[in-house]
């Protein structure tokens, strides 16, 4: 598909944005900016999920990448930076400006993520499944780190200039480590605000997201755009299930997030301990990205909130108790498979869409001593889903198991705002913008944060589709 054609022989070339990803789905965050003759894409993001998203990435680049000036990243997860390793491959050389936090994890997740693609198209390649002939890579690690090469970082709060005299800030979004929304400044002095994925309020380890204050033109986020996060004690939860193990001798999977998620189990685990309402048990972080992930939340001291830097203060990482132990290789983890309980496995994915997670699974499910606590959104697709909604059996190696593990879901960790902290972020603005973009939702969500914003702040919501483009006048 074709991006729309600018508008002719007026005065000035025009500002204006199209939604390449993230439109009506929550992945694939690529928005690309027209400044004039200047070209910024805002976040470059990986389709994930279902095969027919996952397709996407394949799809020619619905803009001329010699076109490209710069990159703008709103944060480190793979559906808004996954996508630049290909970038990279297709010959992009300009800058890419993010966080410290983002780059910090783009260095570890980028390379992986090159690694995994290798290895796909090795896997089809030798079982004859693919459908390209032979299968290629999307990209490479080599490719990944040629991406790498181009990051270039801009702390919160300081000015960094773009190609047609635009200017932006970042600010943080309290999502996750580095995370941040894009106050992007146009020449004729008005503002975009570029929400990327915004966090929540009062929660450990990140500072809550800040408040915008001015914008013309609002792009957001609307992934729980349809819902409200329980008020639910996740500490009380995770103490309840951790004891019941403990006196069962049990294990409790769960499968998690490397980035955030997983940082936030450890720090409530840390709390209970402290506060003497744990029993002692070991807690293994099964997850060479988690482990590294732990490892930048205690370096970059910059998304730090108050508790954090009081707790770093005193010498103690809150993320290390302990009763905490780190798997790095993998013969370690299948090690895990065969021991005996009490004990606490986190690994990913987080969805159980694969990863270590899956192998223990593979010997747990069916016992009903296990627990398995979820700790996040479940997409359309995935086994957690699946077991969320009831499955009786799973499928995992070809080998049919069934699920008789207790299930429990903890979503006071989501890392995303729900509709309220949505509405509570937005509401800040001193005047209403010009027009709001939802991006990154489901349409039901959307059109429920539409509706909300329509009728609690009287804004004009427009919620775009795929390639769409929308002047800025
Ligand atoms: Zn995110």
């Amino acid at each position: 598909m074709t991006p729309g054609t600018a508008s002719g022989h007026t005065h000035a070339m025009p500002q204006a944005i199209t939604f390449h990803g993230a439109a009506e789905t929550v992945t694939g965050s690529r928005h690309l900016l027209e400044l004039g003759k200047k070209r910024v894409l805002v976040d470059c993001g990986l389709f994930q999920g279902p095969r027919e998203l996952r397709e996407k990435n394949w799809d020619p680049l619905p803009f001329d990448l010699d076109r490209l000036d710069a990159i703008v990243l709103t944060h480190g997860h793979t559906d808004h930076i996954g996508y630049l390793p290909r970038l990279a491959r297709l010959g992009y050389r300009g800058p890419i400006y993010c966080t410290p936090g983002t780059k910090s994890l783009a260095k570890i997740s980028l390379p992986d993520g090159g690694r995994i693609q290798e290895e796909d198209a090795k896997y089809h390649n030798s079982h004859g499944t693919s459908r390209h002939q032979p299968a290629v890579p999307l990209f490479t690690e080599a490719d990944a780190r040629k991406a790498l090469k181009l990051l270039k970082e801009v702390n919160y709060f300081e000015w960094q200039e773009l190609p047609g005299g635009a200017s932006f800030q970042f600010k943080p979004a309290g999502h996750i480590l580095g995370s941040a929304f894009a106050e992007i400044f146009f020449k004729d002095g008005q503002r975009i605000i570029m929400s990327g994925d915004i966090g929540r309020y009062n929660r450990p380890i990140l500072k809550d997201p800040y408040a915008p204050d001015f914008g013309e033109y609002l792009v957001v986020e609307s992934t729980y755009g349809d819902r409200v996060h329980a008020q639910e004690d996740a500490k009380g939860m995770i103490e309840r299930i951790l004891r019941r193990a403990f006196n069962d001798r049990a294990c409790v999977l769960i499968p998690s997030f490397a980035i955030g998620r997983t940082q936030e189990l450890l720090w409530h685990m840390n709390e209970l301990k402290k506060e003497g309402r744990l029993p002692s048990m070991p807690i293994y972080v099964d997850s060479p990205m988690a482990t590294a992930a732990t490892l930048l939340y205690v370096k970059h001291k910059e998304d730090h909130d108050k508790e954090l830097k009081i707790d770093m203060e005193r010498g103690q990482s809150p993320f290390e108790s302990h009763m905490v132990r780190f798997v790095r290789d993998s013969s370690m983890s299948k090690q895990l498979n065969h021991m005996k309980g009490p004990m606490v496995v986190i690994a990913g994915s987080g969805m159980c869409s694969g990863g270590r997670i899956i192998h223990h699974l593979k010997h747990r499910i069916h016992d009903p001593a296990t627990t398995l606590l979820f700790t996040g959104y479940q997409a359309k697709g995935t086994m957690g889903r699946e077991i969320l909604e009831g499955t009786e059996d799973v499928y995992i190696h070809g080998q049919q198991i069934p699920v008789r593990a207790q299930i429990e879901k903890l979503n006071m960790l989501s890392a995303h705002g729900d509709s309220n902290e949505l509405i509570q972020w937005m509401s800040s603005l001193k005047e209403p913008p010009k027009k709001t973009f939802l991006v990154h939702g489901e349409p039901h969500a959307q059109e429920a944060l539409k509706a909300r914003i329509e009728k609690e702040l009287g804004w004009t919501v427009v919620i775009p589709k795929l390639h769409e483009r929308h002047e800025l006048p």
